[in-house]
Order: C-alpha cells, then structure tokens, then sequence
C-alpha cells in the first residue's frame, strides 16, 4: 500500500507528525476533535480578546525543536519574554524559582527562622541517609527544602493542583520541573539574566495555526471537528471512523489522543486485562478564567503560585506581561488567567460564567484588590490537561506499548495523553518525529524521549 498515514490530533504532537511526513515526502490526513488547532497549546480567541489556558513557554533544550518553531513563525512574531514568577504565600510574594536571599528579606520572620531550621536539618540528614529509590513527592519536598518551607511552598500547591495527597504521589517529575533553592549571589543574578523564554505574539496558537497552514499548503487534509470514533486494524491497513462520519484508511495510525480512549476503540479490541489497565489512567482537568479589570494593577511577575488554602486558583497569569497583544489594542487596565484545577467529574467542571465569575471575584479579593472593576470574563476548559502519573499507572502505560508495540506495529501513540506522559511541548512534539523515524523503519524508540530526569525549567536566548 501506498503511503497514507493518518494523524488523530491537531496538537503540537499530531501537527509535528505531519510536518515530519510532509518533510520526508508523505501526506497524511489529520482527524482533529475540536472546532481549533493547537490542542492544549491553542489560543482561544474572544472578540480581540486572546486566552492561552496554561501560560505556554517556549523553552527547549533540543536544537531540533528551536529550529522547528523559529522555521514556522517570523522573527517578528516571537517576542522573548524574561521569566518573572513568584509563590504568594502569607500575603506576601516570594520570586520563584526559590533563591535564599529572597527568602531570607522576603517572607516574615517566623517562616525565615522556622523554615531555615528545617532546611538546615533536611540537608544535615541527607548526608546522613541513602535515599530509597521510589520516594513520594512529600519525602522528596520535605528533603529537598525541609519540612516547613516545603509546607508552605508546595504541599498545598501540589494538593490543588495534582489533586492528591503528596505522600502518594511519585517524586520522579520534582526534579524536572522544580529546582532547588539557589544560595550563590552572583551566579544567580547571571541566570536570571539568561532566565527567558520565547513567546509568540498572539499567544501559542499562533504558532500551531501556522503549522496547520503550512500543512494545508502541502495538500494535507486537517479535518476539524471530525472526533476519531473507531480504529479498525485489518493486520495492514487502518480504518478510522468518526463521529460524524467520515471513513478514512491509512497504512499506519499516529494517535496523540488519551491513551486510555484509543485502547477502548480499538478494533479488534485488546483482551480485557489491557482495556482494564487502560481504564485506571486518568487524568485532571483545567479550568482557566480569563478576567479583564479595568483597573489597573502593577503586579510584577508573569505569573503567580497561589498555594494557600485562602485562594481557590492554584496559579494566576498575568497575560500582559506575556505579550500586550494577548488584550485588544489601547487596554490599559490588568487582564489575568486564573487557574483551577480539577477532576472531570466535579460539580466546578460544569460551573456557568456565573458560578465561576463568583469564585473568580473572591480570588481578586484575597489579591487584595478592592473594587478592581471587571469589564470581562472569558472560560476556556481543558479536560485532558494533565495525564495522572504514580509509579502503578507508570507501569500500566508499559505493559499497553508493549501489548500495542506486539499487536498492532503500525500504530503510533504520541504526545503528552497519547503516551499518557507529562511533557511539554518540546517533548510531545519529538515523540512524534520519533515515531515518524520509526515508521521509516529506523531504529529509534519515541518512548525514551523525556526520560532524562534533571531540571528542564531553565529558559534559553533560542
Ligand atoms: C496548564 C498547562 C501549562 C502548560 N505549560 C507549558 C509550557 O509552559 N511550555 C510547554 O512547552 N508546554 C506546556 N504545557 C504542555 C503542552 O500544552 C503540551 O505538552 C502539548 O500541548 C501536548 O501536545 P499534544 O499534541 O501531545 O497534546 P494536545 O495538545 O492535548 O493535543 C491533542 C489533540 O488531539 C485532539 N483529540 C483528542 N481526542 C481526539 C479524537 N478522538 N479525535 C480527534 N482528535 C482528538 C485534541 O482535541 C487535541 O487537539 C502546558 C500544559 C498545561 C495543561
């Protein structure tokens, strides 16, 4: 058969697919549920007003990666955006990531000598002890920055924003994604310098959309709202049904929609130990309230950590000072995203512009900000905004590849939900120019991307 893959999923993962393909000469066909491009990484767009649901920075260590998002946008397009971000705890703001000095002028007295103390206990018995292999996240925090500044920096953010308890979640991502308190002056100051990350300015769709353009331009068919429904596997071809009704066959299937929903459409279908596995990966919601304020309020920093209990939002962004063309043209008071994270069955999933407007106005007010005049409120929800890992789910993801890898060779999960795996851009979209390899018959495993465990934060002048 001729070459004719199809793609679920107009994401950064299904996007890079195509654009992979194309490059090496095949057309693929893009099946994408929604009504837009660019999947958790999209734009949402409200009249002039632009809503990114998670405050995407564009920050890679892969050369491959930078070159692919400078080659889709023009120079013009990218803003370079210095990271400013802080962790308001006690009413107080606390730049983030943590630096001793900050600590030390920064928080009130108490949390200086209690959290010091800790921390300083916390370091004398790492020398001390071998770490286990598989420890929690709560070990982790409490051993990385002793027990009373873990308490009061993460284990309430972890609370709202995983949704467990941080003594039963895994601690293998920690090290990634947060670093450790920083105590030398000077080189901090130079990494803060260096500290940025690229932007586009109409937000990260922008970026996707042009992608899908130039995939458009190359005669691949991106079908939107055509939800991928049933995936028949004859041993040689693919056949991909959708809810509406289009009928489309392939040589091989590139999916990056939730693992656990691929496993279930299946046809022939897995046996019940694989669909059952499949079924316990779950993942949480996000819902971001975009709130345009008259007023106008001078917060410093592009984005804030709410960790107390005080505030419903787990993290606040400050949209302008990602890029002004996030608002419309002339607006001059402050425009923020709120943050709340959740499970797709909660009642607050469901919550109107009312209900959530409500919860929105006793955010601002822990803010501390009196009468700040809401001129707008935009909702954008995300259900599959974050795959929930812990070392048995870890696992499950295993043992369906391998059952995948065995049964079905030509289909390729990618991306963050369909290998159900926490990554960023960079890394969902080099999962699917991995697989995009390996449908060349090289010997690459897209699954080992991501797999380094050091901190990937830290953003570059690319
Ligand atoms: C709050 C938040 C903040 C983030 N911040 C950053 C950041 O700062 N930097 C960064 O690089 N990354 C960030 N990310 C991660 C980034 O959004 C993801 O890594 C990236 O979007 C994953 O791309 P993907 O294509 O794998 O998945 P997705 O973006 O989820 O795309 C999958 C696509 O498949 C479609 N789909 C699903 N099911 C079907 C179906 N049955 N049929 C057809 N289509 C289907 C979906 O509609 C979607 O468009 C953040 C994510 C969140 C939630």
């Amino acid at each position: 058969m001729e070459r004719a893959p199809l793609i679920i999923g107009a994401g950064p993962a299904g996007l890079s697919a195509g654009l992979e393909l194309t490059r090496r000469g095949v057309t693929p066909t893009i099946l994408e549920s929604t009504g837009g491009i660019g999947g958790l990484a999209r734009t949402q767009v409200d009249g002039d007003w632009r809503i990114d649901p998670g405050g995407h920075r564009f920050f890679t260590r892969s050369e491959e990666v930078a070159d692919l998002w400078r080659s889709l946008l023009p120079e013009d397009q990218w803003l370079v955006v210095p990271r400013s971000s802080a962790m308001l705890v006690n009413n107080r703001y606390v730049r983030y990531p943590l630096m001793g000095r900050d600590l030390l002028l920064q928080l009130a007295i108490g949390d200086v000598v209690r959290g010091a103390g800790g921390y300083a206990w916390a370091r004398f018995r790492r020398q001390t002890r071998i770490e286990p292999r598989e420890i929690s996240f709560q070990e982790w925090g409490r051993s990385e920055f002793g027990r009373h500044w873990y308490e009061l920096f993460f284990d309430g953010y972890v609370r709202k924003t995983w949704l467990a308890d941080p003594e039963n979640i895994a601690s293998d991502w920690a090290n990634q994604r947060i670093k450790p308190i920083g105590w030398q002056l000077s080189k901090h100051e130079q990494a803060a310098d260096q500290d940025v990350f690229r932007y586009p300015r109409y937000g990260p769709g922008q970026l996707w959309e042009a992608a899908a353009k130039k995939l458009a331009n190359a005669g691949v068919d991106v079908r939107l709202n055509a939800m991928a429904a049933g995936a028949r596997y004859d041993g040689r071809t693919w056949t991909v049904t959708t809810d509406r009704g289009d009928v489309v066959s392939g040589d091989a299937l590139f999916s990056s929609m939730p693992l656990r929903v691929l496993v279930d459409m299946l046809d022939p279908a897995p046996p019940d130990y694989i669909r059952a596995v499949a079924d316990n990966l779950r993942h949480r919601s996000l819902i971001t309230v975009a709130v345009a304020l008259r007023k106008h309020y001078d917060i410093p920093y592009n984005w804030v950590y709410t960790p107390g209990p005080n505030f419903h939002a787990g993290r606040i962004q400050n949209y302008r000072r990602w890029s002004q063309d996030l608002c419309p043209k002339g607006f001059n008071g402050t425009y923020l995203g709120f943050e709340y994270f959740l499970l797709p069955d909660q009642d607050l999933w469901l919550a109107n512009e009312h209900g959530l407007g409500a919860i929105v106005e006793r955010d601002l007010h822990q803010l501390g900000f009196k009468n700040p005049q809401i001129e707008r409120v935009m909702i954008t929800r995300s259900k599959f905004a974050y795959p929930i890992h812990d070392p048995a789910r870890d696992r499950s993801v295993v043992r369906i590849r391998d059952y995948l890898r065995e049964h079905y060779p030509s289909l390729h999960p990618i991306g963050r939900n369909g290998m159900h795996h926490y990554d960023n851009q960079d890394h969902a979209m080099l999962s699917a120019i991995r697989s995009v390899g390996k449908y060349f018959g090289e010997n690459v495993d897209p699954w080992q991307v991501n797999t380094d465990l050091s901190y990937h934060e830290q953003g570059l002048r690319r």
